[in-house]
């Protein structure tokens, strides 16, 4: 990694590291108030910075290629800036934006968040950024508060209408816990998960494929779930329960019917989850993600034939379940495994892979790590 002396010819005022993050459960409930179970990564994006007094940021990162990018704080406007130097110019334009007072500052930013891949990579960088300024400028913001300025930041800034879970996963999760949120009120919970004490693995399979679909697929699975509460008559999906599932199916055209279907359902496998994890059985969450594959496949219809390979290869290797997270059409899947499991289910997938003619996926273990932090 480059110096950050020899790019900035001073000492970085400190270090900070901010995760990627994985979701257990809870997929497409966050933009209609309901309930995400995320885990952060032990990958992290980390920045060093110092600050400048003459309103100027300068960013350099590790992936972004050669040399310095020098932005003007005054002349940032949200779509104004290209490439990846909008997501850390979006978060200080979010502090900014929001009546904070702070200036430049000198960044040297490096990941091993994997990128595109559904682990937010994104939200990983946005957080390093807005926690490294919560710290320079002694602006006394709380998780919850620094998590909203980003999600802005992706938002309005760069211009992705992400929901609130990543950037909160991000900041907010703890070591050897999943973090229980949810996005009507922003209240959380951290939820014990020993993995390693309970003899699992919880295996990443990033498949290396984002298909062109995501975008337009997104925005119009959004607006579905708000016309059909608008249907209901309810503030948000979040507020039908499953025992009034069935009757209000029979009041919506059919077309938005497999789409509150999966919403209603994977709220209750969220409460499920936690419900296991508290009693310490998390080798009981298998069933409730294939159960959730099996919804975002056939319901939801967000997953794509390298995901259902992904997850169905990895069940028939033996993982106790498997199912895609993030928002689909590729991305990763994560299958829960018994320790000795892990190779074979990993050894299968690849194979399977190559026989489909795919790329070959990248699969890693998570284990549980910690939010957002100052390291040095
Ligand atoms: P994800 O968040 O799932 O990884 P996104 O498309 O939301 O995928 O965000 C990926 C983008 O974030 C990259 O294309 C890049 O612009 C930016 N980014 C993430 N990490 C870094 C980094 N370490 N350095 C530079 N840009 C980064
Ligand atoms: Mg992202």
């Amino acid at each position: 990694m480059t110096a950050f002396r020899t790019l900035y010819s001073a000492a970085p005022e400190g270090t900070w590291a901010a995760p990627g993050r994985v979701n257990l459960i809870g997929e497409h409930t966050d933009y209609n108030d309901g309930l995400v179970l995320p885990v952060a990564l032990p990958h992290t994006t980390r920045l060093q910075a110092r600050r400048r007094e003459d309103g100027l940021l300068r960013l350099h990162s590790t992936r972004g290629g050669e040399g310095i990018t020098t932005l003007d704080l005054d002349g940032l406007t949200p779509g104004g800036t290209k490439g990846w130097a909008a997501y850390p110019a979006a978060a200080v334009w979010a502090l900014r934006n929001a009546g904070h007072v702070v200036a430049g500052a000198d960044l040297l930013i490096d990941s091993d968040v994997p990128e595109g891949a559904g682990l937010s990579s994104s939200a990983a960088l946005e957080c390093a950024v807005v926690t490294a300024y919560n710290d320079l400028y002694h602006l006394g913001l709380d998780g919850v508060r620094l998590a909203r300025l980003a999600q802005h930041a992706e938002n309005a800034y760069v211009g992705v209408p992400c929901g609130i879970m990543d950037q909160t996963a991000s900041m907010s999760c703890r070591e050897g816990h999943a973090l229980l949120l949810d996005t009507r009120d922003l209240t959380t919970r951290q939820v014990p998960l020993d993995l390693r004490g309970a003899g699992l693995r919880l295996l990443v399979i990033d498949t290396r494929v984002k298909h062109d679909l995501a975008d337009g697929a997104y925005a119009k699975l959004r607006a579905g779930c708000e016309r059909a509460a608008e249907l209901l008559g309810l503030p948000a999906l979040r507020d039908l329960t499953a025992a009034a599932l069935p009757g209000a199916l029979q009041r919506l055209p059919e077309e938005l019917r497999p789409l509150v279907r999966h919403v209603v359902t994977e709220d209750d496998r969220v409460r499920h989850a936690t419900a296991l994890l508290d009693a310490g059985e998390p080798a009981g969450l298998g069933p409730v993600l294939t159960a959730g594959h099996a919804s975002l496949r056939d319901d939801y219809r967000v997953s794509c034939p390298e995901t259902d390979l992904a997850a169905a290869t990895a069940e028939d290797a033996g993982a106790l379940g498997a199912r895609m997270t993030g928002g689909g059409f590729g991305g990763s899947v994560i299958a829960l495994v018994r320790a000795d499991r892990a190779d074979p289910v990993t050894a299968a997938v690849t194979a399977a892979f190559a026989a489909a003619g795919h790329a070959p996926p990248r699969v890693f273990a998570a284990t549980p790590a910690d939010g957002a932090r100052r390291i040095a």
